[in-house]
């Protein structure tokens, strides 16, 4: 005898959250989708994708610059960071970050995503001394550097700087240089900073510090992605309060391009390398329900390269992006989950009858409000068409 069955109140909740975005209890009553309910979740966040999105799902083309591993937190899950003075740590050197940008670009990326470790100068003096022999004194100064010269020596690249928590004037002053910026929020919890909790040595993974920077890259106009790292201890609540204040900052400021919805993958040699990830089940619910809280406001996109046997099943559960993906360079930050060629990931997608097309790391109705800088007007309008869209005659696959 089976015991589930589809709730009343399950269906008249799905209903309200098909005319208007969620509000918290109706998030959290959506969290306890039985096994025949969950299909229901699932079709109610695709429709509202395919209302607001249509048919396409969009991808970035980038290449990946880790300028430094070093770094001034020490996330229990981070398989990233490296301490100083241990093999491979250090700064990249603007030779080899160079290299990586032409060959990119050679291979039609448009996008550098410049990511590092957060300004590890202010807690290790290795850093600093590292950073003084290249002629710098601080790491957003290197990054600054680094940008102008890539876009002096290319002809389509964008840089998007995350590079961990920035101050008001240095969002401005890196600005002009770049065609978006991101922090991941990751999670609202300050609980998970508590001794034994994955950001217990990460002082400034402390959400305060995270929502300041948000809100300040809005203050400034700065398009912006965001997002939850889901499976590193946080609860269903936090979860959805995540995903409300990034909706909350959002209707303020207008800024919030992307929500990445993450999932924690085991790093070996980490603290956390036993810890299991999210399920399958829990990561496509907290999908779908991203996708009921922000309807068209932001677009809501997951990885492929860490679900990499069945990433196809997440455009089931409503995301309209796959992230940057990149046809050269790992996904460092994740150096054990490479990301799938892009060819296979237009048939996955293709197979679901949805029709795959890049965006720049600006995405499209940023372009059309004209959000980029003025720095960078040429090289964003002479790649995208009207919509926002890069030109087709642009595009590889
Ligand atoms: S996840 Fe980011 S902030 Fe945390 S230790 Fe790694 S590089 Fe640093």
């Amino acid at each position: 005898m089976l015991n589930f069955r589809v709730r009343e109140e399950f269906i008249e909740t799905l209903t309200k959250c098909l005319e208007r975005p969620a509000n918290f209890e109706e998030a959290m009553f959506l969290t306890t989708a039985n096994p025949y309910e969950l299909p229901l979740l699932l079709k109610a966040a695709l429709y509202i994708k395919e209302k607001y999105f249509g048919k396409i799902v969009t991808y970035s083309r980038k290449i990946f610059v880790p300028l430094t591993n070093l770094c001034r937190n020490k996330c229990a899950y981070c398989g990233f960071r490296k301490d100083p003075g241990t093999p491979g740590a250090g700064f990249m050197n603007f030779e080899e970050g160079m290299k990586i940008v032409k060959l990119g670009e050679r291979l039609g990326a448009k996008e550098i995503l410049v990511s590092t470790g957060e300004k590890p100068e202010t807690v290790h003096s290795e850093a600093k001394k590292a950073l003084r022999k290249l002629g710098y004194s601080s790491t957003v100064e290197y990054v600054r550097d680094f940008e102008e010269k890539a876009l002096k020596e290319t002809e389509h690249m964008l840089p998007h700087t995350n590079i961990g928590v920035l101050s008001k004037e240095e969002m401005a002053e890196l600005k002009p240089l770049n065609a978006s910026m991101g922090l991941m929020l990751e999670t609202i919890s300050e609980r998970l900073m508590e001794k034994g909790m994955p950001h217990e040595h990460s002082p400034w993974k402390h959400p305060k510090i995270r929502l300041k920077m948000i809100r300040e890259a809005g203050e400034l106009k700065i398009p912006f992605t965001t997002g939850i790292l889901i499976g590193i201890g946080e609860t269903w609540e936090e979860r959805i309060k995540s995903l409300l204040v990034i909706r909350e900052i959002n209707r303020e400021y207008g800024h919030i391009q992307e929500v990445i919805i993450q999932n924690f993958m085991p790093e070996p040699g980490t603290p956390m390398e036993h810890h299991p990830p999210p399920s399958p089940i829990i990561f496509l619910k907290t999908i779908a329900i991203a996708r009921l809280i922000f309807h068209r406001e932001t677009s809501v996109q997951a990885p492929p390269n860490l679900s990499l046997s069945a990433y196809q099943t997440l455009l089931l559960a409503g995301i309209n992006d796959w992230g940057g993906i990149s046809p050269l360079t790992p996904d460092f930050i994740n150096i054990r989950y490479p990301w799938p060629k892009i060819s296979e990931v237009k048939k996955v997608t293709e197979e679901l009858g949805y029709i795959l097309r890049e965006r720049l790391a600006i995405y499209p109705k940023y372009i059309v409000k004209k959000w980029f800088p003025k720095t960078l007007e040429r090289r964003i309008l002479k790649i995208v068409n009207t919509n926002g869209l890069v030109r087709r005659k642009y595009e590889l696959f």
